[in-house]
């Protein structure tokens, strides 16, 4: 490749491809390092619409998961993706997590999550029979949705309106001329470059190493991302469908809490477990069954330890360390650390999914005020 392109989108992720879509035209070019779209973050989590519960007040987390929330299953309907607007309960199992449902309650109504309400014993007994808690609280807008379809819809309708998706195509430099960036890349072919006036980098796991090739320091910056691994185990076909809603423990640490997963096909899950990684590998370590076992069986008495199997793994990029609290998404136009045209998308963890065409909107409205 050696031209020169209007907008370089680096990443063909579920962001990569969302910011495509709103943005696309003759002269948009999503770059990809791999040999197609969403082979990694995005092709590796829960498939889960999220309500908006868990996030601080106006972060963009939780701004951006709601408004994604509404868009994903209107953009769903209206391209033929699959999606299931199943609803899910938060369980308390013990007296001690009330306080918590209770704080979690009130978060969540203070980010407008619709509907959002505390249910007793018996409602949850009425609504979910095979699941076990004392207490609960009900989230009607979330839901699951097909995320390979997804991806592929977002891609069809990015290169319909002529954007363009170079796959096998690593950024491997990034160089600021007077009015424009001088891109280095590497494909099969050898390693060429190009000029491009804007840029928005949203390269998931590698967006940190993306953003420093451009020249930031990224730990002044508050841009370093570390890595959150999360393991699922899969469920027999026989024990499929005694749940009706995704089920959620009350959370205790960073994330949400290892919860059954359910597909828009009916194949169920339970995970993920979170812990902090020092390098990427997505093998899943069989000896967890037991640990995996232990929290489900106080949610699904109907579960048994030999119907876990180790299925598959995911890896989040996320801004907190293990010992500190949440911390929001970064999407920054870079003008004022000298790099004009400049879009990072850093830490973008979950709700990444579901906040996707939120952020495609997010983005293109800063691409305007360029
Ligand atoms: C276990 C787990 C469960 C989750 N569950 C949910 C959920 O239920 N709901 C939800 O909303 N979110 C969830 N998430 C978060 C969600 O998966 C992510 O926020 C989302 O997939 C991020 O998408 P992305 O496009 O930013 O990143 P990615 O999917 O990682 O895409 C980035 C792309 O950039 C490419 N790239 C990287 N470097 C370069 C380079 N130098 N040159 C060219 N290309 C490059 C990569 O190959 C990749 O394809 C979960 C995440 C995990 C790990």
């Amino acid at each position: 490749m050696s031209f020169k392109i209007d907008l370089t989108i680096i990443g063909a992720g579920v962001v990569g491809l969302a910011i495509a879509s709103e943005v696309a035209g003759e002269g948009v070019f999503v770059l990809e390092k791999n040999h197609s779209f969403g082979l990694e973050t995005s092709s590796r989590h829960s498939e889960v619409v999220h309500g908006g519960i868990y996030y601080p007040e106006n972060s963009l987390k939780a701004k951006l998961c709601i408004e994604g929330n509404a868009l994903l299953y209107e953009f769903c309907e209206k391209h033929g993706v699959g999606y299931k607007k199943l609803g899910k309960i938060v369980s308390a199992i013990e007296k001690n997590e009330i306080e918590a449902l209770e704080m979690l309650y009130e978060q969540a109504k203070k980010n407008g999550v619709d509907g959002i309400r505390l249910i007793s014993e018996n409602e949850l007994k009425r609504l979910e029979p095979n699941v076990a808690g004392i207490a609960g609280m009900l989230s009607p807008p979330t839901g699951i949705a097909d995320s390979y379809s997804f991806m592929k819809a977002l891609y069809n309708k990015a290169t319909n309106r002529g954007a363009q998706c170079i796959f096998n195509c690593e950024i491997i430099g990034i160089t600021k001329l007077r009015s424009n960036y001088q891109v280095t890349i590497k494909e099969p072919g050898g390693i060429s470059s190009f000029l491009t006036p804007l840029i928005i980098n949203c390269a998931g796991l590698n967006a940190e190493k993306v953003a420093a090739l451009a020249g930031i320091n990224t730990a002044k910056a508050g841009y370093q991302t570390h890595l959150l691994k999360g393991d699922y185990f899969s469920i027999p076909p026989k024990k499929w469908g005694r749940v009706k809603k995704l089920i959620y423990p009350v959370p205790k640490k960073v994330g949400v809490g290892i919860h059954i997963c359910i597909a828009v096909d009916g194949r169920e899950r339970f995970g993920p477990d979170e812990y902090y990684v020092e390098e990427i590998n997505y093998q899943v370590d069989e000896n967890k069954r037991e640990l995996f076992y232990n929290f489900a069986k106080k949610y699904f008495p109907f579960l048994e330890m030999d119907d876990l199997e180790p299925e598959s793994s995911g890896i989040r990029p996320i801004r907190q360390s293990s010992r500190e609290t949440m911390k929001d998404f970064i999407i920054a136009h870079e003008a004022d650390k000298g790099l004009p045209g400049l879009i990072n998308l850093i830490g973008i963890e979950s709700p990444g999914f579901t906040s996707s065409l939120a952020i495609g909107r997010y983005v293109k409205k800063l691409t305007r005020e360029i």
